[in-house]
């Protein structure tokens, strides 16, 4: 689609990807646990094979020995925890979009031998951080469809007028996409910042009330460190009091140290804040390919390099300007 557009409009991506922005030290916890302490450690498909700070993976625990499992959802995980007597400790990343999945089942009730690692982050904070570090020059925003069906379109509402971005909600289909984009442009012609919403088929203002208020039942908002971009003040989620009892790592007394960095030649951070396309790193499709990935962005179904790769890009010529 990037070939479509005229020059000097460029649409790159952020740090939308829930596995690529989970942190070193969170995934290093989880191997830590399920090599440790005997539990069954579950967790999505995408952070089986992600590198944590030591170059293992999940995948690499199981391979000696952990007992790692891939589930597609928090209600596969207390399946097993059901069915079994050992302790079952289940990997919670992702965002707004998943994190009310994970409220519903505390608050229903969950086995006593099931815990979690609750790594949930908020969109928001994650843009207003970009905006505040002033290392891109970003013309406006387009907010993430899915996390807008359950937070609405009115959290961005102030940062849009504290930053003057226009933004705009935008869907998954080729036409939203390019629907989207005009409606930005539109607001840029005008001066206006204001948060429109194109995919009007799932958002509404307000979001999905249900899904926000069972998140703020469970949930407290808390400062999170996003893997390459550092630590964002009120960005991630954490259990309430109430619910402590099922936090894995105060469970089994595992440390999340500070995050360790990335790994030699990775531009990862770069690529989640906007600042090169994918192709850019000199790992791109040498070093780092999916199936032997240097960095999380490479690994996940929805990391920018991962698709790109995908799609067999090699240089901006190859997405840019072909038809202007
Ligand atoms: Fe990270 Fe690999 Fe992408 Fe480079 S190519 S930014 S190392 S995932």
């Amino acid at each position: 689609m990037r070939s479509l557009l005229p020059k000097g409009l460029e649409v790159r991506s952020g740090p939308g990807c829930p596995v690529c922005v989970t942190s070193v030290a969170e995934i290093q916890a989880a191997i830590d646990l399920a090599l440790s302490k005997n539990v069954v450690l579950t967790t999505y498909g995408d952070m089986f094979r992600v590198p944590g700070a030591r170059g293992t993976s999940l995948m690499e625990a199981k391979a000696r020995g952990a007992d790692v499992r891939i589930v597609y959802s928090i209600a596969d995980s207390i399946s097993i925890a059901k069915k079994l007597k050992r302790e079952v400790v289940h990997f919670a990343i992702g965002f707004e979009t998943t994190a009310p999945t994970t409220a519903i089942e505390l608050m229903r009730g969950v086995p006593e031998n099931f815990s979690l690692i609750v790594s949930h982050r908020l969109i928001p904070p994650a843009m207003e951080h970009l905006l505040k570090s002033g290392d891109i020059a970003i013309g406006g925003f387009i907010c993430p469809g899915h996390v807008s069906t359950i937070i609405g379109s009115e959290p961005y509402v102030p940062i849009a007028k504290r930053y003057g971005k226009p933004m705009v909600i935008g869907g998954f289909e080729p036409l939203d996409v390019l629907a989207s984009l005009v409606m930005l442009l539109e607001q840029i012609r005008d001066g206006r910042s204001d948060v429109e919403v194109e995919y009007t088929r799932s958002v509404k203002r307000e979001g999905n009330v249900k899904a926000k208020r069972v998140m703020t039942e469970v949930f407290k908002p808390c400062d999170g460190d996003w893997r390459g971009i550092g630590v964002i003040p009120m960005s991630k989620l954490e259990l309430k009091k109430e619910f402590e009892h099922y936090d894995a790592l105060k469970r089994f007394d595992i440390e999340v140290t500070i995050e360790e960095g990335m790994p030699k030649g990775c531009r990862c951070a770069d690529v989640l804040k906007g600042l090169i396309y994918p192709w850019e790193c000199p790992l791109y499709s040498k070093a780092c390919t999916p199936i032997n990935p240097v960095g999380p962005c490479a690994v996940s179904v929805e990391g920018a390099c991962y698709i790109a790769m995908k799609h067999g890009i090699k240089s901006t010529e190859d997405v840019l300007h072909l038809n202007v």
